[in-house]
Order: structure tokens, then sequence, then C-alpha cells
């Protein structure tokens, strides 16, 4: 057995003297709150506080990080848990997903995944060797035994983990009973939503008409006309804001925007409403909509987040036997100057206005989001995601965008995670990643320290809270 320790240096620069400032930096940020401005746990775990099943439901079964990598070496889903869309047989026992996960966890070596997982392993369940098929059912019943304490409760982990704020995402057809249960229930922890109405907004979307029928009664407006449309959303967010949502997103194909005269918005709407439309129709619409969502958070003054450029569910077959979601979703390039132009030609020097954007193509930081956002005022950097949610995309991040839009057009760290216990390994990697480049600054005699310390401290604190209104 190898001992597991998570090193009080790791992440930070070899060389002595900057990791000696990056230590010092570091110091000043290790223990202050968690702010999770915009992630996907389950608002249940917090409204209902049950535990957690077992350790494969909590860490394997929903992380499309972890499955996806096991699949990409041959292990089946099905043996991994993951439920098929026909209800067919898949492997049930959890000590069994969990053996299969431990025997392939030399996968991980160098990944974000690898870094997360021991993290909770030693700072979640006090576990200190390094996992491996021996020591497999070790873990999983140490592990077990601890979900079963109250202390390993949802709102206990809350708590424990220091969380200031966490923000869940939701349809604007959700109801947000849970959210509602949260807040009545006299707990202290805050946790808000966020509306995501990609559902009632992508046309391309198979069940779109459904959700557009939906969408009429929760709102209690006449979707079959756009005015009665645009109504529904002005009435779903007022309800996502009074249930304390302080933000919206939007996970677009692309991040074009349009902005349409009345009448042929209103043509436009009939076409898409007819089902009789073109892939172009429905991009049209996708880019008009996010012009309207930004005069909505004018008025209403909702932070806008974008997240485009994803293929959605690029593997056939893996769709057909699962569904979405399945670690098949793939980056695709990006374009943001001129596709951002019309919303920006309207709403983009408003000062309520505060627009977030997000890429998983890295080339466009450099070249396009940075300058974008060390120009307009309502713009702001969103932080390293998804398959750049790592020290390496951190730092990337940092180097491509510092020149152009500083660190003050940047709003911290977002987890962006349903995988709970993973979140304070996050932010812990984000926080190291920041002390060791502004310790690098300080290195190079670019900043004093006094300013790189405030700096480390406003990313974790000012600028998230500001950045998404909280
Ligand atoms: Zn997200």
């Amino acid at each position: 057995m190898t001992r597991l320790i998570l090193h009080p240096d790791r992440l930070f620069p070899p060389d002595e003297a900057t990791r000696a400032i990056a230590r010092r930096l570091h110091d000043t940020v290790r223990d202050l709150p968690l702010i999770s401005p915009h992630g996907h746990t389950d608002p249940a775990w917090f409204a209902l506080n049950q535990p957690f099943a077992n350790p494969a439901e909590l860490l394997i079964v929903p992380d499309h990080y972890v499955f996806r990598m096991l699949y990409s070496q041959g292990v089946p889903m099905e043996s991994l848990g993951i439920p098929r869309r026909d209800g067919g047989p898949v492997e049930s026992d959890p000590r069994k997903i969990w053996r299969t996960f431990a025997e392939h966890y030399r996968l991980f070596r160098g990944t974000p995944s690898r870094l997360w997982l021991d993290w909770v392993f030693v700072e979640v369940f006090g576990l200190d060797q390094r996992l491996t098929a021996e020591n497999a059912d070790e873990f999983y019943d140490a592990i077990d035994a601890a979900l079963k304490q109250p202390d390993f409760r949802p709102r206990a982990l809350f708590e424990r983990f220091n969380i200031e704020a966490l923000a869940t995402t939701e349809s604007p057809l959700d109801p947000l009973d849970h959210h509602r249960a949260i807040r009545e229930s006299g707990w202290s922890g805050r946790v808000i939503s966020a509306y995501r109405p990609d559902s009632v907004i992508d046309p391309e979307n198979p069940a779109f008409a459904a959700n557009l029928r939906r969408f009429g009664e929760i709102s209690g407006e006449d979707v079959g006309s756009w005015q009665g449309y645009l109504r529904a959303h002005e009435n779903r967010r007022a309800f996502f804001r009074e249930a304390g949502a302080t933000s919206t997103d939007h996970g677009h194909p692309t991040a074009f925007t349009t902005d349409l005269p009345l009448a042929e918005a209103e043509a436009l709407y009939a076409t898409i409403l007819s089902g009789d439309f073109t892939a172009a129709d429905a991009e049209l619409f996708r880019g008009q909509m996010l012009t309207e969502m930004a005069r909505m958070s004018i008025d209403d003054e909702m932070v806008m987040q974008i997240h485009p450029g994803v293929f959605r569910s690029h593997n056939e077959a893996i769709f057909e036997r699962f569904g979405r979601d399945m670690g098949a979703d793939m980056p695709v390039a990006g374009e943001y100057v001129r596709a951002l132009k019309p919303l920006l030609d309207r709403f983009g020097n408003e000062p309520a206005f505060s627009l977030i954007l997000f890429t998983i193509d890295e080339t466009v930081y450099s070249r396009e989001l940075a300058p974008l956002a060390g120009h307009y005022p309502c713009l702001k950097l969103g932080p390293p995601w998804w398959f750049h949610d790592s020290p390496e995309g951190m730092r990337r991040f940092r180097e491509q965008t510092t020149e152009t839009a500083g660190f003050y057009n940047t709003v911290g760290f977002n987890d962006d995670t349903r995988a709970f216990l993973s979140i304070p390994a996050r932010h812990d990697v984000a926080r190291r990643m920041d002390c060791a480049f502004l310790a690098r600054l300080v290195a190079e005699h670019r900043l004093d320290e006094d300013e790189a310390i405030e700096t480390a401290v406003e990313l974790v604190t000012h600028q998230p809270t500001t950045a998404f209104k909280l």
C-alpha cells in the first residue's frame, strides 16, 4: 500500500523563490468561504437532506468526467451502472461498480479528476492510502459507513465545506419547490437557482413543442404569439428572481446574436411554432432570443451568462442507448467578435447590463474574449470551463487573458459541477493556480506582494459576489 498525501505545495511553482511567494499568497485565501455562483448540484439534496446512497452513486454514476474516461478505455458504460434509456440491464451492485472504477484509477493520472478524487478521499473521508484494485473494498466500506453518519448529510457537508452561496441551474418549467423548501426550512445555507431557458428557446430540442405547451401553462401566458412568449419569459424570470436567482444561463451551440425588427421576429416565431423551420431559422431564433434575454436582464438586473460552443451527444450510439450528458459532448471552434456585435450594438454600453462569457475554444481568449472584455463595460470573462477546468487550463487562461482584460474583468472561479463533494477540491485547485500565477508576477518584479495578496483575495471574494450580484 502507498500512502496518499495531499502535499501542501501541490500545484505551486517548482522553483524555491516563487514557491515561497505562492505559499504566502495562498495562506491569505486558503480558508476563505467558497462562493459557487454557477453549478449543477441537485437542490433536492439540500431540501430533503437525505443521506447519499452509496460510494458509486455518489462519486461515479453521476460524474461524466469519471465514466467517460473508463469508457474511452473500453469499459462498457453498463458495467458502471449508467442507466439505459430502454431500461435494459446494467450493473446494479454499487460495490462491483466501485471495484471496476478502482481497477482503472491509473487512467486519471495527471487529470484534474485525480486531484479532486484524492482530495475527497483524504479531506472528506480521512482515507490515507492511494486507491488501487487491492484496497477497493476497504475504500468502499469506509465511504459507505461514513455516508450513513449525520455529519455526511448534504447540509452538514455544505456547512463543513464553508460554502457561502451555491447556485443551482433550473429550467423555466421547474416550479422551484426544493428551493422554496430550503428557504422555508429555516436552515441558514444559501442555495439559489439560475434561470436556464434553453429547453424553451432551442427549437431543435426534440421536446421543444411539448416544453412550449408547458411553458404557457406554468407562466399563464399565451405562447401562441411572440409577445405572449416573451411575457412568459418575463413572468418566469420574475418567479426565479423572487426565489433568489441572480443570473440566467444560456447553453447555445454558438454565441450568434441578432436584433430583428419586430415584424421579422414575429414572423420568425410563427415559422418556429409551425414546426416547419430550417436549421438557419433555428439559429436565427436562438440569436434573437439572446438579445431578448439581454433586454430582460437590463429590466430585472439578472446577470446573463453564455456557455456556447458544445457539440452535444457526439456519439450517436451512446446517445441512443443512454441519452444526454454521457461524456460525449465535444468542443467546437468558437467566434464571438462578429457573433455578439448585434447584441452589443444594442446593449453593450448599458450600465445596468452584465454579461459573462465562457468558452471551451481557448484560441479565442487572447484574440477575441480578452479584447472584448477589456473594452465593453458590460462584459466579463468566466473562468476556464469544463475541459479546461484543470491546472493547465487555469494557467493558460491567466496567460492569455491578463494582458488585455486584467484580473478585474474576470469573475473568480465557478466549479460548475454536479459532483458536490468535489466542490472544495475544485476551488482549492483554482486558488492555488491563481496564487502560482500571481507569485510569478511578484518574482518577476511586475507586481508588489501586497498587490498580489489583494488580488488573490478579491478573486475569491469581491469578483464573484459583484459579478453575480450575490
Ligand atoms: Zn454549467
